[in-house]
């Protein structure tokens, strides 16, 4: 049990300056009515960091980090950002491979009074964020996409017996607290070799867990079925590339993309950060929607409160999402959603209701 609660925040770009500091606030409401204080860590992260730094991630705010169990972390907006920070490794990245962020969980659920294709869908989305096809991440040394010729490429997808067990565990002790239910997404009648071991470890690990009911989709069916009865679906455990565009495809049913809320984490430590990007079309005119940053940290809240078993953690987590949907019910939203609150009349109507 804390009584204080440390978290990093990287602000980041865009308008992670302007939603970053209602989730912060909207936080610090729901813990303080659990009697948890929290205490802030505002590191350097992103453009303003390359100007006081030279750096977008300075090795100072990597150290600093180390300390943190909880970050909270904004857009960047790498595309931006003068050579040579441009083609650097993105900031994002470099903290998911530092920290060993395996996994990334995507949530998503329809809120009532926003227009969703899919009302019914409630979903959690347990990406495996190690390896898979994704070449900045699945190789120790180089890239793993390369040219032997300009006119051929190549493309190494790694998978292995590690990783797929240790993202199936998060996504059977997810699916305890939800319905019951994982079902494992992969494409083995093709990609026999590698996603067919991530669906077989992903299988020996549901003998673990009998209580939880498993089954299987190949990739390409489960875009279908997504759309045609999403709300059969619970847990989705798949690998990296399938896991990306079946959040997207999830997001956008329940509503839009924009109000799409993620963790990445270990065993030991959870980043919150919306699925959004920096949106600088907007940045700097009150006009950000805070609500996927605010459901981002919701979504850390309860990863605490299930490493550190306390409760407070994850009532502090249903009262942020209680009471954003009493303020969307209450007609007040961002542009958006058609709605004409700024993000600070959003925030200050969430804070009233904390
Ligand atoms: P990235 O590649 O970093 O994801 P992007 O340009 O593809 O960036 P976003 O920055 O997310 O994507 O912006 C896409 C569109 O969605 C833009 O028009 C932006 O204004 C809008 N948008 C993104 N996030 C929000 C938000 N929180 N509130 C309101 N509009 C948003």
């Amino acid at each position: 049990m804390v009584d204080v609660l440390q978290v990093a925040v990287l602000a980041g770009d865009g308008i992670g300056p302007e939603v970053v500091p209602v989730a912060m606030v909207a936080a610090e409401k729901a813990l303080a009515a659990q009697g948890i204080r929290v205490q802030w860590e505002m590191l350097p992260f992103g453009r303003s960091a390359i100007d006081s730094h030279g750096e977008s991630m300075p090795t100072s705010t990597l150290d600093a980090l180390d300390g943190f169990e909880m970050m909270v972390v904004g857009p960047h907006d790498s595309a931006s950002y003068p050579e040579p920070h441009r083609s650097a490794a993105p900031p994002g990245a470099v903290l998911r491979k530092h920290f060993g962020l395996y996994a990334n969980l995507r949530p998503a659920q329809a809120i009532p009074h926003i227009p969703a294709t899919a009302p019914d869908i409630d979903l959690l989305i347990v990406r495996e964020n190690s390896e898979g096809l994704y070449a900045d991440r699945n190789m120790a040394v180089g890239a793993g996409e390369f040219m032997p010729t300009p006119d051929v490429a190549l493309s190494v997808g790694v998978v292995t017996r590690q990783a797929s067990e240790r993202i199936a565990e998060r996504a059977f002790e997810a699916a305890r607290t939800r319905r019951g239910h994982v079902t494992v997404v992969h494409k083995a009648n093709v990609l026999r070799l590698t996603t067919g071991l991530f669906r077989d470890v992903c299988f020996e690990v549901a003998q673990r867990y009998p209580e939880v009911r498993v089954d299987q989709q190949h990739v390409d069916a489960m875009a279908a079925l997504l759309v045609r009865r999403p709300g059969d679906f619970d847990v989705l455990v798949t690998e990296n590339l399938f896991g990306d565009i079946l959040s997207d495809l999830a997001a956008e049913l329940s509503g839009s993309l924009g109000l799409a809320s993620s963790i990445n984490c270990s065993d030991t430590r959870v980043m919150a950060q919306a699925v959004h990007g920096a949106a600088p079309d907007i940045a700097g005119r009150g006009l950000a929607n805070p609500l996927a940053m605010i459901s981002s940290v919701a979504s850390a809240l309860d990863w605490a409160a299930t490493r550190r078993a306390d409760p407070r953690l994850a009532a502090a987590a249903a009262s942020l999402r209680a009471g954003v949907a009493a303020t969307v019910a209450a007609g007040v939203m961002t542009p958006d959603l058609g709605g004409i609150a700024t993000t600070s009349e959003f925030g200050d109507r969430l804070y009233s209701v904390l």
